[in-house]
């Protein structure tokens, strides 16, 4: 291998075929690319010639034929355009290119292994599939004469004369044994199809073909690969809603239509042109990269433009077009490259553009669109800052009863109902309209409205909000009681001593299922009010989900769920059980503390007692939970009501329910 000489790549003609086939393996087909780029280059280079008045003679149809030979194996790449005289031939074949390639591996020696890509080594790229090349080429000069030039992979050429009679270049390919597959007809119609779907002059493959006593027969006419209008080439104004659906689907035949679309068009400071599609994505399973297809001049360059467009935008569909973006280099020397990054901010702004004006004149399209275009504004605006700041405008909330609002508009709307006693304004937002229902048409009795948030970055997307909104909260509405959610003024909190409060925590606690934490409280909600309200506090939910996603807090992730007990202290049921807990239970056992001078066996012989008198009370009120059906039906209720009741509990509850019910009918 070349490194080995001492730090300088040295490199020779005598090195550079087996640096070509060694460390262009994996991207072999592009040689094939860059041989009809150079045809594509002689034809238009003619049709400047005569545009100029240079050339005055016949130009006929400027195209660029291939022709496979399958027996033989060869492969001809042939186009009418300037030719090349003799001299040109050693000046281009044998001297630059030999040397612009010697350059060029002289320049990325450091990288030479991880050049996957573009590599661009042009002509020579032929001896990665060939034992032998030959060039026939006849210059439009006049008197020129046709010239031959031979090299069969070994640094020696042959020029002689050729009897090539009409004006233009054939490059004939000998295609070698481990690169059979490119003796094809169906492998090379598949790397026409890829790399030159959109060149600007015909490029043909054989010809057509037609069903005919039952086998397809060519027809007389030439199959020309190119047949699709490169449309991002086009003026935007020329164009109708249906030549973007048209081409949509003449790129991704199999996919959904697209929502909207952009046309990229810029001049300065760098050329670009495109045509970018807003896929419809209704889940994250659905998300598929690498759509985007990059062009230099009409050329397939890659599908890959990861480094060159953010992130974000990768889930967008499409073409871009620019002879500025560097195809000759690694990945990683793209994303320093400021070209690639003025591009890149570019784009992102003309997304921003583009939605914000389909938000302000195409309101109705954008809502009614929004459910499958939401996943990539959001990811849009939790991974790129520039973006959030713009899509701050046009980015929609949608509340529970399926009615959109603009964030401003959404504020307006809510600021009345919602503010709370410390003036910050609290959006209310539920996950699951089914699931959520109790809670939803609580908030809705009070005269609050309800964002639904179940897109799957919707945890992410309400840290974000919050961040964004001054003095703004979100609560999801199973959170805690609504008079809690939203606290309007100082509301009177029952008086329990530590005692009762110590009671009604081992009361509660010994009929709730064993497999999480509770956290029992004692709260006034009102006469009409269940007995039992079961909340999660938002801020355990929403790191708990987002660890679920991978946020990376993996702490709160193990941790067993944690939910909050209110007892609803002026519940009718909840009195009645809490006057016979205090009929039926006796108080705990007083126990004196030692006194100061006591022995150290002395004061523990009156911890001791104070355990035991602790311990008898805490049974003494077990027994009484358990006793006591109706504390453990309301408990259960308010469970079920959760969907958190399963299992034996489940069943249980179903034969208590029948029995309570058959007690009431039947007056037992
Ligand atoms: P590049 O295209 O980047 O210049 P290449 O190695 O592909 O590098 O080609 C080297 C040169 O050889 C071209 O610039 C052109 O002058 C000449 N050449 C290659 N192919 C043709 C062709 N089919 N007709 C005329 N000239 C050609
Ligand atoms: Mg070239």
């Amino acid at each position: 291998m070349a490194t080995e000489t001492k730090g300088k790549i040295g490199v020779t003609t005598e090195n550079i075929f087996p640096v070509i086939k060694k460390f262009l393996y994996s991207d072999h087909e592009i040689f094939l690319r860059e041989l009809v780029a150079n045809a594509v280059d002689a034809d238009q280079k003619m049709k400047a010639l005569a545009v100029s008045g240079e050339f005055k003679g016949e130009l006929g149809e400027l195209n660029v034929r291939i022709v496979l030979d399958e027996d033989a194996k060869t492969l001809k790449v042939i186009d009418n355009g300037l030719g090349m005289t003799e001299e040109e031939v050693d000046k281009y074949i044998n001297q630059i290119a030999f040397s612009s390639a010697g350059e060029f591996l002289e320049k990325y020696k450091d990288q030479i292994g991880n050049i996957i890509g573009h590599f661009g080594l042009g002509f020579y790229s032929a001896f990665m599939v060939s034992k032998k090349v030959t060039i026939d080429t006849l210059s439009w000069k006049e008197g020129a004469k046709a010239v031959r030039w031979t090299c069969d992979g070994s640094p020696e050429y042959e020029m002689s004369e050729s009897d090539k009679k009409e004006r233009g270049t054939e490059i004939t390919l000998y295609i070698d044994d481990e690169d059979a597959e490119f003796a094809t007809k169906g492998r090379i119609q598949t790397l026409l199809d890829k790399y030159c779907k959109f060149m600007p002059v015909p490029v043909i493959f054989g010809k057509e073909q037609e069903w005919k006593d039952g086998k397809y027969v060519d027809t007389d006419k030439d199959n020309v690969i190119n047949k699709i209008e490169p449309l991002w080439a086009k003026k935007p104004s020329d164009l109708k809603e249906e030549d973007y659906m048209e081409f949509y689907r003449a790129l991704y035949p199999m996919q959904d239509e697209p929502l909207f679309h952009i046309h990229l068009n810029v001049d300065y400071p760098f050329h670009l042109t495109g045509i970018l599609y807003f896929p419809k994505i209704k889940d994250k399973m659905e998300i598929t990269r690498n759509k985007i297809q990059l062009y230099c001049n009409q050329m397939f360059v890659t599908d890959s433009v990861d480094n060159i467009v953010p992130d974000f935008l990768t889930l967008l569909h499409g073409v871009i077009d620019s002879p500025d973006i560097p195809l000759n280099v690694s990945r990683s020397y793209l994303q320093s490259d400021a070209n690639v990054k003025k591009i890149s901010g570019y784009i992102t702004r003309k997304v921003a553009d583009r939605l914000e004006e389909i938000f302000k004149n195409e309101r109705e399209a954008l809502e009614k669109k929004w459910d499958n275009l939401k996943l990539f504004i959001e990811y849009g605006m939790l991974s790129d800052e520039k973006f959030c700041e713009r899509a701050m405008k046009f980015c929609l909330l949608k509340n529970t009863e399926g009615k959109y609002f603009s964030i401003d508009d959404y504020r307006k709307a809510i600021e009345a109902e919602q503010t709370d006693k410390d003036k910050k304004l609290v959006f209310l937002y539920a996950t699951d309209t089914e699931a959520q229902y109790s809670y939803i048409e609580a908030a809705k009795n009070k005269g609050y409205d309800v964002l639904l948030m179940d897109c799957e970055l919707d945890s992410h997307f309400v840290n974000l909000l919050e961040t964004r909104l001054e003095n703004t909260r979100f609560a999801r509405v199973d959170s805690d009681s609504i008079d809690n959610l939203i606290p309007k003024a100082e509301k009177v909190k029952p008086e329990l001593s530590d005692s009762e409060k110590a009671d009604l925590n081992t009361v509660f606690q010994s009929v709730l299922p064993k497999e999480n934490n509770y956290y029992v409280t004692a709260d006034n909600m009102g006469e009409d009010a269940s007995a039992i309200l079961i909340t999660q506090s938002e801020f355990m939910r929403r790191y708990r989900e987002m660890s679920a996603m991978g946020g990376g807090m993996n702490f709160y992730g193990e941790m067993p769920a944690s939910y909050n007990i209110t007892v609803n202290m002026e519940n009718p049921l909840v009195k009645k059980i809490m006057d016979a807990k205090l009929a039926g239970v006796k108080p705990a056992e007083h126990v004196e503390d030692a006194p100061k001078d006591a022995t150290e066996e002395q004061k523990k012989a009156v911890e001791a007692q104070k355990n035991a008198a602790a311990e008898a009370h805490k049974k003494d009120l077990e027994a009484f939970a358990a006793g006591n059906g109706i504390l453990r039906q309301i408990t259960d209720l308010a469970l079920l009501a959760n969907g958190m009741l399963k299992g034996k509990a489940l069943s249980d509850f179903i034969a208590r329910s029948e029995k309570v019910v058959s007690d009431a009918y039947l007056e037992k």
